[in-house]
């Protein structure tokens, strides 16, 4: 296969959007990453992209190559298998520049979906829960987010509901109620049960898809709803001090 070209999102405030090809000179093992590195080294200074740690740990290099979500760093360009790749910056968030986005808004949906561990009042200050614990291979399953956004970006409703917290909020605010040192379960269930949050996923999995620490947090949508059964009916029916259950 020849050599292929990069075809590039390009935009600046004040400027059109407009996409830029770049040829490249494909050697074995590089990446899209780079590739856009060696652009920006040799040919465009100009061109605006995100990374940190070249090696498939940060995730600060995500971005959508050949209309798929992936990280730079880990992707061959001989794996795409076209002459043209394109690439373009992370769906749903606001562009900064080129192929750089403006994460604030991932941790806002973070925070409005109480994805922040709030430790029991009175517990120790290490509290331990072992390795063979069912809470803890519970946990283990969907606890490995690195904030790379790409489940964000995938899905489709996040594009139509800005106010929709997303799989990665969801995923962790699952891992945080699996949590028996978390206290603040009264406060999340509130927030999760609103419209913005489980019910408005609609389980297309593009979340699941796409994750490159290969999470599902598809499926800790899934065990949320499940869980939030159990919540709605023990916000209906509680039990009165001799045990005898009355609708509140
Ligand atoms: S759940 Fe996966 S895709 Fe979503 S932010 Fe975390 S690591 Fe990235």
């Amino acid at each position: 296969m020849p050599d292929p070209s990069l075809v590039v999102f390009r935009w600046a405030p004040g400027r059109p959007e407009r996409t830029q090809t770049y040829r490249i000179e494909a050697r074995a093992g590089m990446t899209v990453l780079d590739a856009l590195v060696e652009i920006q080294r040799s040919e465009d200074p100009t061109l605006a992209f995100r990374y940190a740690c070249r090696v498939g740990m940060c995730g600060s290099c995500a971005m959508v190559v050949n209309g798929r979500e992936r990280w730079a760093c880990r992707t061959l360009l001989a794996s795409l298998k076209t002459e043209a790749v394109t690439v373009r910056p992370l769906y749903h968030f606001p562009l900064i520049r080129d192929l750089v986005v403006d994460l604030a808004p991932f941790a806002a949906k973070m925070k409005a979906a109480g994805a922040v561990f709030v430790p029991k009042a009175g517990e120790e200050t290490f509290a331990p829960i072992g390795r063979h614990a069912k809470e803890r291979r519970q946990i283990d399953a969907a606890v490995e987010c690195i904030g790379c956004g790409m489940c964000l970006s995938a899905c489709t409703m996040v594009g139509w509901d800005g106010g929709f917290a997303g799989p990665a909020a969801l995923n962790r605010a699952f891992t945080l109620l699996a949590d028996s040192r978390d206290g603040a379960g009264a406060e999340r269930w509130p927030l999760l049960l609103s419209e913005d949050a489980l019910l408005r996923c609609h389980g297309q999995a593009n979340c699941t898809d796409v994750c490159p620490m290969e999470l599902s947090p598809a499926d800790s949508i899934l065990k949320l709803r499940r869980k939030s059964i159990f919540q709605l009916v023990r916000s209906a029916h509680r039990l009165d001090t001799s045990g005898a259950r009355v609708v509140a």
